[in-house]
């Protein structure tokens, strides 16, 4: 991260490292953009399923099952293929038998986290 015309980064006594405004900030200015660590399905997607991949609402009547983890919240074979899915939960959901259990929504708030804890254990090996 490094200084913009928007901030300064700056070291305060009694806070540490911070961002302080360079200039007088107009609302909605974007300050700040970056990349997120970790993308998940929020947790109101339960009753208009989202698709875990890309995140396009999608009937959970009509949705696509995976045929590695049985996992139905996705779009499409695509999606289903998709790193986002296979490279982060698909191998755990797998050995859950995910679709065995009662509603595919109720896994959504532990996908999120099930990827950030992924990205930790990929960050220590
Ligand atoms: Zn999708
Ligand atoms: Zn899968």
């Amino acid at each position: 991260m490094s200084d913009s015309d928007a901030y300064r980064i700056c070291h305060r006594d009694g806070v540490g490292r911070c961002l302080v405004a360079a200039r007088d900030l107009e609302p909605l200015d974007v300050i700040l953009e970056d990349t997120p660590a970790a993308v998940g399905p929020e947790e109101f997607s339960y009753e208009n399923g989202v698709c875990v991949a890309c995140y396009r609402q999608i009937d959970a009547a009509a949705s696509f099952q995976c045929d590695e983890c049985g996992f139905e919240l996705l779009c499409s074979v695509e999606c289903a293929k998709s790193a986002v899915h296979v490279e982060n939960e698909c191998a755990i959901l797998k050995t859950l038998k995910a679709s065995s259990l009662p509603q595919p929504t109720s896994l959504l708030p532990c996908l999120l986290c099930i990827r950030i804890l992924l990205l930790q254990v990929r960050q220590n090996t």
